[in-house]
């Protein structure tokens, strides 16, 4: 489910970027197919009207005059003219332009350098209606980008012929078939559509990455926003995420802040910054677990401010929160590696020790207890000092947490009533028993 909501995201940010990009690129595509076809059919429209207007110069240069001068069997070409001479200017005018050239008498052709399928002259065939009309009847140039010739298509230009008399006698067709045209289009157009394709393509390679990594930071921080709502403090963001540069990494880098601060409101107690009552019970338990899994020890201490009340009666409440802080900040310190102190409540803590025997916890207790004992607290003008009692047991994983608690407990009651300001080692034994 997880993974399909990840992959209609990336396929979205791909459905978005690319199929502009592919629009894009089919416009362009048409666009210049049809501006390149445009500007091919112009060219070769100009070199078909140039091509059949030089054949008119040299007919009328050859013949001088005499061209078209109808006089027997041999039609259009003068007495002295011979009609072999007319194709051989047809032939060599084909050579260097490249275009099909057609000599009309009237309507009807008369030398050409298109053949039929048996390899002969299409002579005698006649010119179509239209061209007719326009051309020879019409007396004036004309170009057609579609006419049939010989069961071909032709891109062709027609141009009157005169006689002597100035009198229209027939016509000069140039042309070219319109697959040759059709093929300088498809060879201009070839290398515009290879690079277009390969542009989109590229395009879609870095989008299609882009996606990807987008998508991946996108899961990792949404796995660790799911893993933070499950109350998991220590849940790591990804580098993936962490290492961005963009609003993702910002929104990463605020996830983590969030993180923190929700640990905090979760774990600590505000006045002493310690680990709070809940966060205590859940360590105590994690701490009898792995006993239990390890076989290893552990110990467990209640300390209880003596005479706390004093100082709320004889010099305020804050005052008296004053002490709470300066004696918390000792229990953290002492214990950050070694184990957990958290308030318990008002002002009594909870110490841990992970992987500590009775013997080594109950010397650091005494240590911690005369580092309290040693405090001096400026308070306005006085200086205040503070002791603690504390009752500590030997951790044993078979008992629960309140087993546990409820033995250090009876300690530091029994190092209240032997007169406080002492550490006080109390039996798990003794504890089943008098329940
Ligand atoms: P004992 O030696 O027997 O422990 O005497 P005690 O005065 O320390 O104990 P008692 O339970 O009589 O008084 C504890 C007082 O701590 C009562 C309560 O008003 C005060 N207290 C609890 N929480 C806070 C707190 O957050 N701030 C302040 N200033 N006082 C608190
Ligand atoms: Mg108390
Ligand atoms: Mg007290």
């Amino acid at each position: 489910m997880k993974k399909r909501a990840g992959l209609s995201l990336r396929k979205r940010l791909l459905g978005v970027t690319l199929v502009p990009i592919l629009l894009f690129g089919i416009i362009i595509i048409i666009c210049s197919c049809n501006q390149l076809a445009k500007s091919v059919h112009q060219e070769v429209e100009s070199g078909l009207k140039n091509v059949a207007q030089s054949a008119v110069y040299m007919f009328e240069e050859e013949f001088q005059g005499e061209y078209f001068k109808d006089s027997g069997s041999t039609g259009i070409f003068g007495e002295e003219a011979k009609p072999e001479a007319a194709m051989e200017i047809l032939e060599k005018l084909k050579e260097i332009s490249g275009a099909d050239i057609t000599i009309f008498y009237k309507d009807a052709r008369i030398a050409t350098t298109i053949y039929n399928k048996n390899g002969k002259p299409i002579i005698g065939t006649k010119a179509n209606a239209v061209i007719i009309r326009d051309v020879y009847k019409g007396e004036t140039e004309r170009f057609y980008a579609e006419t049939s010739i010989n069961d071909q298509d032709y891109f062709a230009y027609y141009c009157p012929l005169y006689d002597s008399q100035k009198k229209c006698t027939g016509m000069i067709f140039a042309g070219k078939p319109s697959h040759y045209v059709s093929r300088i289009v498809l060879e201009g157009v070839l290398p515009i559509v290879t690079i277009i394709v390969l542009v989109i393509l590229a395009m879609s390679v870095i989008m299609w990455q882009y996606s990807v990594r987008l998508t991946n930071a996108m899961k990792n921080l949404q796995d660790f926003l799911m893993k933070v709502e499950r109350g998991n403090f220590t849940a790591e963001l990804g580098e993936i995420v962490e290492q961005r540069k963009d609003e993702l990494g910002r929104i990463g880098k605020s996830a983590v802040q969030m993180q923190c601060a929700l640990r905090e409101l979760v774990e600590q107690d505000s006045l002493t910054k310690l680990y709070n009552r809940h966060y205590g019970e859940i360590w105590l338990r994690k701490v009898i677990e792995e006993s239990a899994g390890k076989n290893s020890a552990f110990s467990v201490a209640i300390a209880d401010i003596d005479f706390f009340k004093k100082f709320n009666d004889n010099y305020g409440h804050d005052c008296g929160d004053l002490v709470l802080r300066k004696v918390s900040n000792i229990l953290r310190k002492s214990m950050k590696r070694q184990g957990c102190a958290a308030r318990w409540g008002g002002e009594e803590f909870l110490l841990v020790f992970s992987d500590k025997g009775l013997e080594e916890s109950l010397e650091e207790t005494q240590r911690i207890a005369d580092k309290i004992r040693r405090l001096r607290i400026s308070y306005e003008d006085k200086e205040l000092g503070v002791t603690v009692t504390i009752g500590i047991i030997e951790g044993n994983p078979q008992r629960n947490m309140d087993e546990l608690i409820k033995a250090a407990d009876r300690a530091l009651y029994e190092g209240k009533e032997s007169g406080r300001d002492r550490v006080q080692v109390g039996s798990l034994k003794t504890d089943t028993a008098s329940d």
